[in-house]
């Protein structure tokens, strides 16, 4: 039996200067993601920090976090069956100089920091980062 699964996406604040908010949604519509929810905000260094903490050892963290609350964001929820992997696939490897053809961050990432989009990695992982930016109501559909 095939299940849906859900998964978390972030357009990146690079991605949202760039004007991509757009085609990025494009993309996940036209490759069979349901938008469960989506909201655009701000977050400050410290929620960036509580999202990344997985990452806080690495020598990027600083980096990475003042990157993701240097501006606006978009979160998704999306749906579909196999949603986490198949969205890694369509993002495209975290370096861009190693991103296939096709993929998001290829189109649209300029460097392995500022790679345009973020996308679960797992399924404990998509629980966490499902529930840090939506409440249970928004997605309960
Ligand atoms: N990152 C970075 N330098 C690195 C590796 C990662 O700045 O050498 C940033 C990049 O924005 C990446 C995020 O940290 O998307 C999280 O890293 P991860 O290895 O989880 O990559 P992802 O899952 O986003 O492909
Ligand atoms: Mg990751």
């Amino acid at each position: 039996m095939k299940t849906l699964q859900r998964t978390l996406t972030i357009i990146k604040p690079d991605a949202v200067r760039r004007n991509a908010i757009g085609d990025i949604i494009e993309q996940f519509e036209k490759n069979g993601f349901r938008i469960l929810a989506m909201k655009m905000l701000q977050i400050s260094k410290h929620q960036a920090e509580q999202f990344y903490a997985v990452h806080a050892s690495r020598s990027f963290f600083n980096g990475l976090t003042d990157f993701m609350s240097s501006g606006p964001i978009v979160v998704l929820a999306l749906e579909k069956e196999n949603a986490i992997a198949d969205l890694r696939k369509l993002m495209g490897a975290t370096n861009p100089a190693n991103a296939e053809e096709g993929t998001i961050r290829k189109k649209w990432a300029t460097n392995i920091e500022h790679n345009a989009i973020h996308g679960s990695d797992a399924e404990d992982t998509a629980r966490f980062e499902l529930s840090f930016f939506f409440a249970g109501y928004e997605l309960a559909k």
